[in-house]
């Protein structure tokens, strides 16, 4: 389906129906299986799109298809960006954005290059010297064109019908078509021999392509063609053959639609009509003055624009009607003027347009990164979360938990007990911290060896856990030391927990694990009704420990800040 679409299309444009051939690309646009054939129809849009006078929709198309053919990697990848890139250049020509134009005929030329395409390559560089003629470097123009017919000549066979021909008769009419410009430039520097000599040079390749364009079945090529013989043939002053000519391509631009060409052929008959009597002379002045005003876009090429101001003067002095001249040298300046304004309200809407693409352009790829670098991040966060989390785990246990018992440890303590005390003072509630040691440990670890010390330290653990359900915070902070914090818990009731530990500790049977140990533990006690600082807290629980030691241990002993 795509591929039969498609081939009509090639056919269509071959025949210069550019209007059914963009409907039937516009259609395979719609079906296109990868961004590959898309690249293709956009090209080939661009292409015919300016024929048919719509250099907006031009200038879209070919900038899309670049900017497509730039992403998408593989096989040709450089034959189909010097090829979208040519179109542009085109395009942006057809606007007289003269350097753009240069700048994306170098890059096309380049990737031609690299792509080793001699055909795209000529077609390039004749694309480049269209950029320098809209720039009016004539000269340069004249040269990258020869070296586009040059390679042209050697890679077509113009008579094979399926023969790149257009390349071909592209380089020649442009040719003498540049020479024509060089033309009208000396006649109006009143070079009269260089104004010759230009003339001469055209006619050559003016006749060339017209012998050439029998056999051609576009008839817009034909048309182009046409109009360069006119350009000749008026210079000459052959005007008799320049009517002919006009009415014949006329004929084939309003059949098909090529807007550019018909108003090119209004011009030219201007141009003619100026010659002409009176009446003619009356009627060609209104048509040159209209298609002057720059009313219907696109405009003409500053090169016809000039030659007729010029042409109009001319003939009005020539005539002796010098108030006439006068008016028309005045008015046509205007004309300029404002021609030159809608040229630039046009280029401004070219810029615009590609100003919007590449906007849209570059949202389109930060949205693809950004989604792409999210998917990565989201990806490599969640493994990244994951491992961290177990890692978290683990360091966390290890951190806050003593290895021997499985009590809070010492850091844990340290951690949690300045919350604990903050939290007292914001409920406005007693805090209480006892510290707890063993007594004579030492004794258990030299009678019964380390291992039974670890297993004695195991059991005083969970017997410390047992009773202290209420406690906030049960920790081991030494050897044989441990804290417990009590939030909320008055100084008497704090005593009454401490005291019934202390006797369940002295009460508890070790037979199990050694039939004669007897152990007993002291505690110092510190309570504060009001807020206090952690650290003084614990250095009251201290002393009021060092007390119940020195007291004759198996004791609890409270100081109250
Ligand atoms: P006091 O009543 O004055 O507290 O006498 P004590 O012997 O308990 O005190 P001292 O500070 O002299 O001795 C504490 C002992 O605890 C010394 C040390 O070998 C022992 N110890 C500390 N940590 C551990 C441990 O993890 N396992 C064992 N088995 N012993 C420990
Ligand atoms: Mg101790
Ligand atoms: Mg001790």
């Amino acid at each position: 389906m795509f591929q039969r679409e498609l081939a009509r299309a090639h056919d269509l444009s071959r025949r210069g129906a550019y209007r059914d051939a963009t409907d039937a690309l516009e259609r395979s646009l719609a079906v296109a299986a990868d961004d590959r054939e898309r690249v293709h129809i956009l090209t080939a849009l661009a292409h015919i799109l300016p024929r048919q006078g719509d250099l907006q929709a031009a200038l879209r198309r070919a900038s899309e298809a670049v900017a497509l053919a730039r992403q998408t990697p593989g096989d040709g990848f450089e034959a189909r960006l010097a090829e979208a890139l040519t179109e542009l250049s085109f395009v942006y020509a057809q606007f007289q954005m003269g350097r753009d134009a240069a700048q994306a005929a170098w890059q096309a030329l380049a990737a031609a290059r690299q792509a080793g395409d001699r055909v795209r390559e000529a077609w390039a560089l004749n694309r480049l010297a269209v950029s320098y003629a809209a720039m009016d470097q004539t000269e340069q123009a004249c040269q990258d064109t020869l070296q586009a017919l040059e390679i042209a000549q050697a890679q077509v066979d113009p008579h094979s019908p399926h023969g790149d021909r257009e390349l071909l008769l592209s380089c020649l009419n442009n040719l003498a078509h540049f020479w024509l410009q060089a033309h009208g430039e000396a006649l109006r520097n009143g070079d009269r021999t260089g104004a010759a000599e230009a003339l001469a040079q055209a006619g050559p390749y003016a006749q060339r392509a017209a012998t050439l364009v029998r056999e051609e079945p576009n008839p817009f090529i034909i048309a182009v063609t046409l109009s360069n013989q006119v350009e000749q043939l008026l210079g000459s002053g052959d005007l008799v053959q320049a009517g002919g000519l006009i009415d014949e391509y006329e004929a084939l631009a309003v059949r098909h639609g090529y807007a550019g060409m018909q108003r090119q052929a209004r011009a030219q008959r201007a141009l003619m009509g100026l010659r002409g009597d009176a009446l003619a002379v009356d009627a060609a002045v209104a048509t040159i003055q209209h298609l002057l005003s720059g009313q219907d876009p696109p405009p003409l090429p500053a090169r016809m624009r000039r030659q007729m101001s010029l042409a109009m003067y001319q003939t009005c002095k020539a005539r002796g009607d010098f108030a006439k001249a006068l008016a028309a040298h005045e008015q046509l300046s205007e004309l300029e003027r404002q021609s030159a304004r809608s040229a630039m309200a046009l280029q401004t809407e070219a810029m615009l347009i590609r100003q919007e693409f590449e906007q849209a352009q570059a949202r389109a790829e930060h949205a693809l990164q950004d989604a792409r670098r999210e998917r990565e991040r989201a990806d490599h966060a969640e493994q990244e979360h994951s491992k961290l989390k177990r890692q978290a785990d683990e360091l966390g246990r290890m951190a806050h938990e003593d290895a021997l018992t499985g009590l809070n440890n010492r850091r844990h303590a340290e951690f949690a007990l300045p919350l604990l005390v903050e939290r007292a003072r914001q409920e406005r509630k007693p805090i209480a911290l006892g510290l707890l040691d063993v007594d004579f440990f030492k004794r258990v670890n030299d009678t019964w060896g380390h291992g039974m010390g670890d297993l004695v330290l195991q059991q005083v653990a969970l017997c410390l856990r047992k009773q202290l359900r209420a406690a906030d915070l049960l920790a081991r902070v030494g050897g044989e030391e441990f804290m417990l914090v009590f939030v909320g818990v008055p100084a008497s009731r704090a005593l009454d927990i401490c005291e019934r530990l202390r006797a369940a500790i002295a009460r508890h049977s070790w037979k199990d694990l050694a039939p004669n140990l007897q152990l007993t533990v002291s505690i110092g006690l510190s309570t504060a009704e009001a807020p206090q600082q952690p650290q003084l807290l614990v250095e009251m629980a201290d002393q009021a420990l060092y007390a119940a030691k020195h007291g004759g241990r198996n004791r609890v002993h409270a100081m109250s800040c």
